[in-house]
Formats: C-alpha cells, structure tokens, sequence
C-alpha cells in the first residue's frame, strides 16, 4: 500500500531533480533494457556498466515491488541487494532493503508534502498554504484596517457526478472549474482546495461588498457553459468579511454558514454572512444592522445642499435593502418595498439633479440625463425582478455599489461638483 502511494507519486513527479536529491542510491531503467537515469549515490556505490540489457530484462516482467540482487562487475561474483519498484514502462532500482527504501521515500514524501504549496489535481493552492496565507492576511488586515474576505465555494451535488459518471470524469470537472474561476480572480485573489469540491477564495482589500459581486461572478462563469461530459454544473457560494475582533475560525464559520445557507435556499447561489448579531442592543429593538453597508464619506459631497442631502439619503435607503437581503429573518415584500421605494427616490432626485444642473447651466446635462435614464431603466428592471422572485444578493450589491454610488454618484456626478458649488 505505502510502496503504491510513493510509485504515484514517483511517476508524477519522477522530475531528474527529485530522484538525484533522494538520499538513496537509485537508477530508473526501461523495461526494454536500457539505462534512463543513474543517481550520484547510484554510481558511487556500484558500477553502472552492470546494468547490461540481459540483467534488466530479468527484471521486466516484475510489476510488483520486491527484493532482488544485481551482479556487480568489479567483483568476483558479488551480488549486490537491490529493491525493485515498477513504475509503468520503467522500473527504479533502489539499492537498499525493500523496507528501508519504501521507509526512506514515504519520509522524502511527507516533507515534499509538507513544503508544497499546490494541490495536485487542480493547481490550486492547496490547504496547508491557505492555513499559512490566513495567519499573515488577517495579522496584515488588522494591523492596516484594511478590509479582507474569504469566499467558501462548494460543487452542488458533486456525489451525482462521481456515482453517474465516474471518479475521473469527476476529477476533470474540477480541474475545469478550477480553470474557470482562475480566470475571473485578481492576481492577488488567492484560490486553494480546502479539500474534497470545496474551495477558497481569499481577497485582500475587499470587503462584503465587493466579495459578494466576485462570488456572483464565480458563480456565473461556472453556471453559463455546461462542463465536457457531464453538462451544466453549479456552485453554491459562501461570502464573510473578516472581522479583527473575531478570529480566523470564527471568520471562517461565519463563512461556512453562509455557504450552507446557499445550499439550503436551493443551490446555485451566493449568500453572503450578516457579519454583526442582527440585533442592536442599543436600540432595544428588532432593528437590523449590517456592516456590508456603503459607508457615506465627506469628498462624496458637491457642495449642493439639495443634491447632497438627497444622495445621503439614497445612501440610507441602498442601505436599508441591503440590510433586508442579507437578513435570514426578512420577508420577500419587505425587500421588495425597500428596492421600490430606492427607486421612488432615485426617480425623484434625478429630476431635481438635471433642474439645478440646468439652472447653473451645466454643458454636460444632455449625457448626465441620458445617464440618468439608464441607470433609471437598470433601477426597474431590478426591482421588478425583485417582485418576481428571489434575487441574489450580488446582483443587488452590483446594482447598489456599482451602478448608483460608484458610476452615479461617484463618477459621474463629479462632473459638475465645482460648478454647483460656484453656482
Ligand atoms: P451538495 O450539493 O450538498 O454539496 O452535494 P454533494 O454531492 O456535492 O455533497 P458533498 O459536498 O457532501 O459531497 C462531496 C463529494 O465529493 C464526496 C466525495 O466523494 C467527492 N470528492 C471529494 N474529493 C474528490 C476528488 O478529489 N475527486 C472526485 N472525483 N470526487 C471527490
Ligand atoms: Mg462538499
Ligand atoms: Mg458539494
């Protein structure tokens, strides 16, 4: 069994360095007869001439490991003690003791697993390397108030793949999805292999917010092709911000709540931790708060008492929807009011934005309105999908963070910031 897993291992990784470090003297022949490779041990300790075509093919058809001995040349006859171990069309020759040898490798194998970084299968990074890239991320998260998020994803039914399809075929999937979701993540995203079809995705400097909208997109790369083989594949997706006060177990359950909550609410979705107790006890009341929360800042205002008073509270309002859809205990319609009376607003303080864009004779207001009529467009078509079924949350996050505050409000908007203040 331990003499199967080192072979695995050995033909994977039967790279010339590995074999010349092993502190074993050790020669790979083909079984056809010649001579592949000789460690430095190997040729200090016999003579390589030795291994003539006829003493290989007296070891070809061996496709068990076992103890042998090889002749030695510069002897009178001496024969030397080899183990044997086949590995496909070659077989290693180790000259040592069967049990030693297996010993000897099992030991090199621990540490290379030890010190490696990557999973084998799929090239993620594997867990070993996420319990060490955590430990510095969290410590570096806290020290510079920096936000940091984890993203939990895990194979919806993966056990139907396996039992339908096989083992192998299942392997592929993740190598594919892998591949998938490589290609979406920021070089300093990381993705390991928490193990089995779990992943996770760590994202430094990025909070709830912008963790939901990556986790949606991962969700979406996997859900819009079907997989080779075994066709259309989902994900269900957990989301947590990490919390300095907490710690990385605490943050990782949150998150890993989160994921089952997905699961639960029907697969092929992304939730995302609540990050605080839902109550606030100063209140004394039911009343939600939530981190993932857009956080007004003082240079988002223009100067204009009418226009900032109404983006704070378009601020409060994306607020309130955001604290419905990441509540457990909310109620559809109550989302629902919370999107349509957003929209209500938004509606209202456009109209009130182009008058006084207007009356301080702004030269961009034909676009800035034309903006305004498809932010409008995006806002209804939002909120009537919120009427008509569940919505995930990155999508609202999308539309909220993304569309209203970062292009309206804060990119488009800018424009005219020095104007209405002269104005
Ligand atoms: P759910 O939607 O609830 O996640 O259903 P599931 O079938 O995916 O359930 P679960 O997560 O419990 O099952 C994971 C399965 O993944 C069980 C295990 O046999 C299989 N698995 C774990 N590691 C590997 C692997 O490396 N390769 C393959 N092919 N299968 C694996
Ligand atoms: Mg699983
Ligand atoms: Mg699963």
């Amino acid at each position: 069994m331990f003499a199967m897993s080192v072979s695995t291992w050995l033909e994977d990784h039967s790279t010339i360095d590995t074999l010349m470090d092993l502190p074993l003297a050790v020669a790979v022949v083909h079984r056809a007869g010649s001579v592949d490779l000789v460690n430095r041990r190997f040729s200090a300790e016999m003579d390589t001439e030795a291994l003539t075509p006829e003493v290989i093919a007296g070891l070809a058809a061996r496709d068990a490991p076992s103890n042998v001995t090889l002749p030695n040349t510069n002897g009178d006859g001496e024969r030397v003690g080899a183990f044997v171990l086949p590995l496909g069309d070659r077989l290693m020759l180790i000259l040592e003791n069967g049990d030693r040898a297996v010993e000897i490798l099992q030991e090199r194998l621990r540490e290379l697993e030890r010190l490696s970084t990557k999973d084998r299968l799929t090239g993620a990074w594997n867990r070993m390397h996420l319990e060490r890239t955590v430990e510095s991320e969290t410590a570096r998260a806290a020290r510079y108030r920096q936000p940091l998020s984890q993203i939990l994803l895990d194979v919806d039914h993966f056990k139907r793949i396996n039992d339908g399809f096989g083992h192998s075929v299942g392997d592929e999937v993740l190598k594919k999805l892998v591949g998938r979701v490589q290609n979406v993540l920021r070089l300093t995203d990381g993705l390991y292999r928490w193990g089995g079809e779990e992943f996770v995705v760590l994202a430094p400097e990025t909070d709830a917010v912008g963790a939901a909208v990556l986790a949606e997109r991962l969700r979406q790369v996997v859900a819009a092709q079907p997989f080779p083989v075994v066709g259309a594949v989902t994900v269900s997706l957990g989301v947590a911000e990490y919390l300095p006060e907490g710690s990385s177990d605490e943050w990782f359950d949150r998150c890993d709540r989160a994921m089952y909550r997905a699961k639960a609410e029907g697969r092929d979705r992304v939730v995302v931790d609540p990050l605080r107790p839902a109550a606030d006890p100063a209140a004394g009341s039911a009343r939600t708060r939530s981190l993932v929360e857009l956080v007004w800042e003082s240079d988002y205002a223009s100067g204009h008492p009418v226009i900032d008073a109404e983006h704070r509270r378009l601020f409060e309002l994306a607020n309130r929807v955001l604290a419905e859809a990441l509540s457990s205990r909310s109620e559809p319609d109550r989302l629902a009011d919370a999107v349509s009376t957003l929209v209500r607003e938004v509606e209202r303080h456009f109209g009130h934005e182009e008058r006084i864009l207007e009356d301080c004779g702004f030269p961009g207001l034909q676009g800035h309105s034309k903006a305004h009529q498809a932010l409008l467009r995006r806002a209804r078509e939002v909120e009537a999908a919120v009427r008509n079924g569940p919505v995930s949350v990155a999508t609202l996050v999308e539309f909220l963070a993304q569309d209203l505050v970062l292009r309206h409000i804060l990119t488009a908007d800018r424009q005219f910031f020095g104007l209405v203040r002269a104005c």
